[in-house]
């Protein structure tokens, strides 16, 4: 088969790419390896932020892809129990996020590429990349060929795309935040704004998926394993560390050890093949903005392809992995300093940094700049190029 932009993986950074590109009128085609019915339920992030929520605006998909996803007003940060707000999106210049749970991001993404003709191959086992550097790159899985002008690496942390890449043409960052975190999937009543607890008893979160379920996110100590825990344990936890004895508990329906592990590949592309979202980089849940980079990096590749099929000019493709890696570390900055902010800031074993940590903490809401600046960052920004 022939096509101009062969897509592997269909998470949310290869789907929102396909829509793009088929919006402006580029021919792609999507190999996913599982089946829709696994990609369509995979549960992970919930978080569209403004500035991501504006690349669906842009293409007239607004409506149909985050449209009625409730907005994130006020955000609380609990320590000790005393509750203190900021509201983000006022303080951003009006800029809110969406609350738009990743299965069903995907699911309307899916939807919405099908409606359109699109071509979304499921069950592409042994999908393997070829020529990279030549004119005409090709992409071989079982019992199938495409052959592109381009390809797009949207596979996802452990998918095939990355590494095709020879490694003396890759430089990588690893880093381990020395932090462990166990996350669960709960049908219990959501807060009522997204909610961190910072406690001497550890580190804790809970935030809405959807109407009727909740995600929270407990730190567990090493040498723990917090799939052990029983249900009563991790309840009872979760109550002391909110601060909030009446919480409401219900079945837990997922349990996950959540890596605390940064990772960055520089460049994003190599010869045609253009890695994009987590098969780039991965970034702690601190911030919420993994799922935000695989879009923003997705619809920087659908200008620059775009560009560059529609009128022979490549230079958007050339700045790609520049472009997206300004942003790929300003947001690891991010998410490394809010972690270590709200987990110091209990760790009664390190008073020092406990206290530096606290008044971090106290700036946000003592200091209108840094409060703004906090707050731009949750809406999503372009480093060096103002919203
Ligand atoms: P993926 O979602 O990983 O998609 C890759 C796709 O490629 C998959 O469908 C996969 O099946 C497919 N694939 C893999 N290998 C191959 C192959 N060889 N051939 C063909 N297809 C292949 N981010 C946030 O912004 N906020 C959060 O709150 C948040 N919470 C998270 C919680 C958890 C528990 C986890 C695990 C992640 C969380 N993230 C969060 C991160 C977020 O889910 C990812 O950043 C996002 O899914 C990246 O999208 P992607 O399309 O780049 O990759």
């Amino acid at each position: 088969d022939e096509t101009t932009v062969a897509i592997i993986g269909a998470g949310p950074a290869g789907l929102t790419l396909a829509n793009l590109l088929q919006r402006s009128g580029v021919d792609c085609v999507v190999l996913e390896a599982r089946d829709r019915a696994y990609v369509e339920n995979r549960q992970r992030a919930g978080i569209i932020d403004h500035h991501a929520g504006r690349i669906f605006e842009e293409y007239g998909l607004a409506d149909r892809i985050v449209g009625d996803g409730p907005v994130e007003t006020l955000m609380e940060i609990r320590t000790d129990g005393v509750p203190r707000f900021l509201d983000t999106p006022a303080l951003a210049g009006g800029r809110p996020s969406r609350l738009v749970p990743q299965q069903m991001l995907v699911r309307r993404l899916i939807a919405a590429f099908l409606d359109g003709g699109g071509d979304l191959r499921f069950d592409a086992a042994d999908v393997a990349v070829h020529d990279l550097t030549g004119p005409r790159p090709r992409v071989t899985y079982r019992g199938g060929e495409v052959h592109a002008a381009y390809l797009a690496g949207c596979d996802g942390f452990h998918g095939v795309s990355r590494r095709s890449i020879p490694a003396e043409a890759l430089r990588t960052y690893s880093f381990d935040h020395g932090i462990g975190w166990f996350s669960v999937l709960a049908d219990a009543p959501p807060p009522r704004y997204p909610l961190m607890g910072v406690s001497r008893h550890g580190f804790a979160a809970q935030f809405a998926r959807g109407p009727y379920a909740s995600r929270f996110y407990l730190q567990y100590q090493p040498g723990e394993d917090p799939r052990q825990w029983t249900d009563e344990h991790t309840w009872a936890q979760l109550r002391l560390r909110l601060g909030d004895p009446d919480l409401v508990a219900g079945p837990i329906t997922g349990r996950e050890v959540v890596d605390m592990r940064s990772f960055v590949a520089e460049p994003m592309d190599h010869g045609r093949l253009f890695l994009v979202g987590d098969a780039a980089h991965i970034i702690t849940p601190m911030g919420a903005k993994g799922m935000n980079l695989a879009l923003t990096d997705a619809s920087v590749l659908a200008r620059a392809l775009t560009a560059a099929v529609h009128q022979g000019d490549e230079t958007g493709l050339r700045e790609y992995s520049a472009v997206c890696l300004r942003r790929t570390w300003d947001y690891q900055e991010f998410s490394r300093w809010y972690a270590e902010m709200v987990h110091e800031a209990g760790d009664e074993s390190q008073p020092f940094r406990r206290r530096l940590a606290l008044a971090r903490l106290d700036r946000l809401f003592t200091s209108p700049a840094a409060a703004t600046a906090f707050a731009d960052l949750m809406a999503g920004t372009d480093p060096g190029q103002p919203d």
